[in-house]
């Protein structure tokens, strides 16, 4: 069976499946597809070399659509490359006060650079804001989301999304903490199951203070 490889007919494909990923609402994220123009047909026939390499009879019933099915399934999952996570925070608040604010446990899920597998779990987000300025909960998740969605090591996307705090809010200080799964780690090699990286990145007042980065690192681990 041929399988149509026209650009034409993947665009199509891609925009009749725009299924969002992530736990927010469609409306936020309008304007991701102009974002992410990858090479669908492109994409999809490096997946069929890669059937092919593997020995496959890349024709068969089972597989025939696997490669277009693969470079929309990227397409999804790489809708962040080139979108500035800090321009997510676009509504923000006056509150007075000037109090930690921590959100735990925003599930993400990436994928590693090196081996194009997933890395899944949580991050945590915490700021003190400056000036009385904060944002909406679901901002922060949104910043996550787009950090996540594109080929990542965790430890850059880590400051990433401290980055993206600091540009968006000013705030005195951030701390982020995210806990993974690699199963480029745990599929093969030593096959730890379970086994989870850490990374932080810290900035302003939640780095330079001892005492101050204590206290979320606390909060953190009850
Ligand atoms: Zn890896």
């Amino acid at each position: 069976m041929e399988t149509d490889f026209s650009p034409t007919n993947y665009y199509r494909a891609a925009n009749l499946t725009a299924t969002r990923v992530g736990p927010l609402p469609q409306e936020q994220t309008e304007g991701v597809d102009s974002a992410n123009k990858i090479d669908l047909e492109k994409v999809a026939r490096g997946v069929r070399m890669i059937l092919e390499g593997l020995g496959e009879d890349v024709d068969r019933e089972g597989i025939a659509e696997t490669p277009a099915r693969v470079a929309r399934m990227y397409q999804e999952l790489t809708y962040g490359i080139g979108v500035d996570a800090a321009s997510e925070i676009t509504c923000t608040f006056n509150e007075p006060g000037e109090n930690l604010v921590l959100v735990k446990d925003i599930p993400f899920a990436s994928m590693c650079e090196h081996h194009l597998i997933p890395f899944v779990g949580c991050a945590h987000v915490a700021y003190v804001p400056a000036r009385g300025k904060i944002t909406g909960l679901s901002k922060l998740a949104r910043v996550v989301e787009l950090t996540a969605r594109r080929l990542q090591v965790q430890e850059r996307m880590t400051a990433q999304i401290a980055d993206a705090l600091v540009a968006g809010l000013t705030p005195h200080g951030v701390l982020v903490l995210l806990e993974a799964e690699h199963y480029c780690m745990t599929l093969r090699g030593i096959k730890k199951q379970g086994s989870k990286t850490i990374t932080t990145a810290a900035r302003g007042i939640l780095k330079d203070s001892d005492a101050q980065r204590a206290e979320v690192l606390m909060l953190l681990s009850k």
